[in-house]
């Protein structure tokens, strides 16, 4: 198979740096004019700017929009069998080319390979899935729920939709969306993140290359303004959030405002249960695997070990032996086990809760800080802190970094009413070796994706992924079965075929 169709974005407009394309109807579209405004590209292994992408105005999105519009009725018309060959290809195109993407993540993100490898697989799972598109389109279908009147039901695209992705599954996340509502039958505006944004245009280009019609896959980048026309344009029907909790309630409240059906995924703080009778070497190592992988910046990362009883201080030992081993540095190293953040403000945003920890009486065991590193790449350290609680920044707040928070509790119940009381409710996990406890802890736990011995329990592409709470704003959860409901306008039709005998006036309100 080809490999030259699909490259890293190269074409420039401005200044030296090469300018990262929009994606509108099949074509790079590089932005031009004195009044566009443009964002900084880095490599953060480096700290090296490498590229700039060009936001959108109101005027692009819209006039985006409309050409979205335009090319959807042909892809609707489009045979499911014909859908779902599109979706055979994509997967054969992305998975013999993983690696060309992955690469382009790492470049952008820091994310070790290995990582972006691995976050290439999890979005493919959502492309299966969707090669069973004839499947998941089924309707319903009643017969003679009256006396000769038969009811079906049947699923129709919502046209244009719009997806707002974060920095940090920068293929992974389009993925969770832009498989579903395309294979539905819609066409869709993918607005990425301005920071690592050429991920997107690849899996564009690759749709394409698998057969999917001009105008059915856009990519439009941009900040606020760019988000703030999608929101408020009237051609798009729906929005697809993934992001930090402020901005999916402002997505969440404006396009609800005006109309649209939303779902916005805000952020996280993920808590680990370790009960007394836990393998705590498994829990060791399922700590720091879940704490440090792509340097914290994951959504499921685990972020407060819950240690109860006397637990933390055989597991505070072990983890911190285990962070001494980490090795951290470029992702394109294969050695590399942990990339760099993905900012020089989010590394000082991380170190802002390490240094801040002690005055408010948490103990730090290890500092990321002290972990020195040449050149000016955005890395940091691991960094462990004990004795956390309630009411401390370092708990209350999302760090989306490399820190691991340590809150002692005496007993179970405290560790579940402390989860409970979380105003986020992503992901959880529980370390037992006792099944009456983890069937408990199911039973009692307030959110949304729980793993048993398993510490980031992102659910299979066959079934759907949302948190509870401040995690998620809106009512159906993304990818798999609750993202075809999401995509979809279900119609109802009720059939009636009377003999000309049987005709009559009746004025009274249909009866069986
Ligand atoms: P972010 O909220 O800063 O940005 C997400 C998207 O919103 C981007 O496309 C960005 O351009 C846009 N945006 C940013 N500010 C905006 C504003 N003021 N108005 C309108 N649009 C705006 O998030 P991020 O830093 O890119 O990603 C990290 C966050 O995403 C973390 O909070 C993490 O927990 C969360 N996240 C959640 C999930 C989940 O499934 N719940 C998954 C991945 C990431």
């Amino acid at each position: 198979m080809s490999t030259s169709t699909i490259e890293t974005p190269t074409a420039e407009a401005s200044g030296t740096l090469p300018t990262i394309p929009h994606w509108v109807v099949g074509e790079r579209v590089t932005p031009s004019g004195d009044d566009v405004r443009f964002g900084a590209v880095f490599n953060p292994a480096t700290g090296a700017q490498t590229s700039q992408v060009g936001f959108a105005s109101a005027e692009f999105l819209h006039e985006a929009a409309r050409k979205a519009k335009a090319a959807q009725p042909v892809w609707r018309e489009t045979g499911l069998a014909k859908r779902s060959a599109v979706m055979f290809r994509l997967r054969e195109i992305i998975s013999s080319r993983a690696e060309e993407l992955a690469r382009i993540i790492t470049a952008e993100h820091g994310k070790t390979v290995a990582d972006a490898l691995g976050e290439v697989a999890r979005g493919l799972e959502n492309v299966e899935f969707c090669t069973g598109l004839m499947h998941h389109l089924k309707g319903e279908y009643s017969e003679q729920v009256a006396s000769g009147v038969d009811v079906h039901q049947v699923r129709q695209p919502l046209g244009v939709v719009a997806c707002i992705t974060p920095f940090n599954f920068p293929a992974m996340v389009p993925l969770w969306m832009v498989t579903t509502a395309i294979a539905a039958g819609n066409a869709v505006i993918l607005k990425p993140s301005e920071r690592d944004p050429s991920a997107a245009v690849w899996l564009a280009e690759a749709f394409r290359e698998a057969g999917l019609p001009d105008g059915i896959f856009n990519v439009v980048h941009g900040d606020k303004e760019t988000v703030d026309a999608i929101l408020d344009d009237p051609v798009i029907r729906a929005v697809s959030f993934v992001g930090s909790t402020p901005i999916a309630k402002y997505i969440y409240t404006r396009a609800a405002e005006n109309g649209k059906r939303v779902q916005a995924l805000g952020g996280a703080k993920n808590h680990m249960i370790v009960m007394p009778d836990a393998d705590l070497d498994a829990a060791a190592d399922a700590a720091v695997s879940a704490a440090y992988g792509s340097a914290g910046e994951r959504c499921m990362a685990v972020s407060v070990v819950v240690a109860v009883g006397d637990v933390a201080d055989q597991l505070i030992p072990k983890v911190t032996e285990r962070i001494g081993g980490l090795v951290i540095g470029d992702g394109t190293d294969p050695a590399s086990e942990m990339g760099p953040l993905i900012t020089r403000e989010a590394r000082e945003r991380v170190a802002g809760f390490v240094e801040g920890a002690p005055a408010e009486g948490a103990k730090v065991v290890v500092d990321g800080r002290d972990h020195a590193f040449e050149g000016d790449g955005f890395f940091i350290g691991a960094s462990l802190v004990d004795d956390v609680k309630p009411g401390m920044r370092v708990y209350d707040e999302e760090i989306f970094g490399p820190v691991l928070s340590v809150v002692r509790v005496a007993g179970y119940d405290e560790a579940v009413e402390l989860i409970n009381a979380n105003r986020y409710a992503n992901g959880t996990a529980v370390f037992t070796r006792d099944g009456k406890t983890a069937r408990q802890f199911e039973f009692d736990i307030e959110v949304g994706m729980v793993g048993v011995n398993v510490p980031i329990p992102v659910p299979v592409g066959s079934f759907s992924f949302g948190g509870w709470k401040d995690s998620l704003f809106g009512d159906t959860h993304m990818y798999g079965p609750e993202a075809f409901n999401f995509y979809t306008r279900r119609k109802v039709v009720t059939t009636r075929w009377p003999e000309p005998s049987e005709s009559q006036i009746s004025l009274g309100f249909p009866t069986h």
